[in-house]
């Protein structure tokens, strides 16, 4: 999520572009958190549903001896915070079984999200926010998460609860259950936004999305958007990044260790994804490690590589209002206290070709 760039050569100039009060009024409130810089740790190896194609059980991580010392723990968000991080997403396995971990994480590090399956409460004095994975009605939950009633209780644990935001992973199978699930959300006073399945590495089941998929999760995507204004956090340019054809790796270039080599500034340099016995590893570090690369479309990998990539989103007004529309709903889903303004750009851009084709 580290928003870092430069502006370079561009058409028109900077000033022109943020000449429209609501433009530069959006750019000033984005731009006040343009500090944070994040790091991800898993705090268990355990959890308590099983999903199909959940990246955490495939590769090494799966085995990390987990570390249940608090004083540990505490350790490392000092060490964390002196190197600069100002941001902790907490994930994998399933962080809900460790809420004494997840409190030290609060008292040292105030600003993160916590990734979860939304089983198990996590205790209102943890003020992060939280992302409770959905994927799709509860009868496709009980079918690949082995979890029944599972939206019945993560409404019932999270409603009303202002640092929840619902995440619907799109797969290439549950695309028409998404209202299903809106319809049920909405009413509680729910917030929603919206992932897309992005293959483990050797994943080829039937969850994996295909280009007609795609297309209709982007359609899905928008109507919602437009039904549920004040509840979905997206935009029609989030739509377009994470359906296109092509992964985010392909269009704007991921800055994650994994892929980038560079450790001169950004991510490349600050990064690390921790495993539950608190050792990382440069050569796999990134948001969602041992998801294949060419398949990534995921919303946390988003948030970091869409938003590095203000260069390329400067060439005319509307792929900057764009981008801005982006970076406002990331900062609404991951950032506690951050409220969404309304989208400026509601048409439908293509993303720059920053890594070159
Ligand atoms: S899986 Fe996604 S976020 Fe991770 S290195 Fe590959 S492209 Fe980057």
């Amino acid at each position: 999520m580290t928003i870092k760039d430069s502006l370079g050569p561009a058409q028109p100039k900077f000033s022109e572009l943020l000449a429209q009060p609501e433009v530069k009024a959006r750019w000033e409130k984005v731009r006040k958190y343009f500090f944070l810089r994040e790091s991800t740790y898993d705090m268990s190896n355990r959890c308590n549903i099983r999903c199909d194609g959940c990246y955490y059980f495939e590769g090494e991580k799966q085995f990390a001896r987990e570390i249940d010392d608090v004083d540990a723990w505490r350790r490392l968000m000092r060490a964390e915070k002196a190197r600069g991080i100002t941001y902790v997403v907490l994930a994998g396995a399933e962080p809900s079984l460790v809420p004494q971990l997840l409190k030290v994480c609060y008292e040292e590090m105030p600003l993160g999200s916590i990734a979860t399956n939304g089983f198990k409460k996590i205790p209102e004095s943890v003020g992060y926010k939280i992302h409770i994975s959905v994927w799709g009605n509860d009868e496709t939950s009980l079918r690949i998460r082995k979890a029944k009633n599972l939206l019945k209780e993560q409404i019932k644990n999270y409603k009303n609860d202002p640092r929840a935001v619902f995440v619907y992973t799109f797969t290439r199978e549950n695309i028409d259950e998404v209202n299903e699930v809106a319809e049920q959300l909405v009413p509680h006073g729910c917030k929603l936004t919206f992932n897309v399945f992005s293959s483990p590495v050797g994943y080829a089941g039937p969850l994996r999305h295909d280009d007609e998929s795609l297309q209709r999760t982007k359609q899905r995507m928008i109507a919602l958007l437009n039904q549920y204004p004040q509840q979905t956090l997206f935009s029609v340019y989030n739509a377009v990044a994470h359906t296109h054809q092509k992964g985010l790796h392909d269009l704007y270039k991921c800055s994650y260790p994994r892929q980038n080599p560079s450790q001169d500034i950004g991510l490349g340099r600050s990064f690390r994804q921790y495993r539950a016995d608190l050792n990382w590893d440069r050569a796999v570090a990134c948001c969602v490690p041992d998801t294949d690369c060419g398949d990534c479309r995921h919303y946390a990998a988003g948030s970091a590589v869409v938003t590095a990539r203000l260069y390329g989103h400067v060439n005319n007004l509307a792929s900057f209002k764009s981008w801005l529309d982006y970076v406002d709903t990331y900062l609404a889903v991951w950032v506690m206290g951050y409220e969404k303004g309304e989208n400026l750009c509601n048409e439908p851009i293509k993303p720059p070709r920053v890594a070159g084709d």
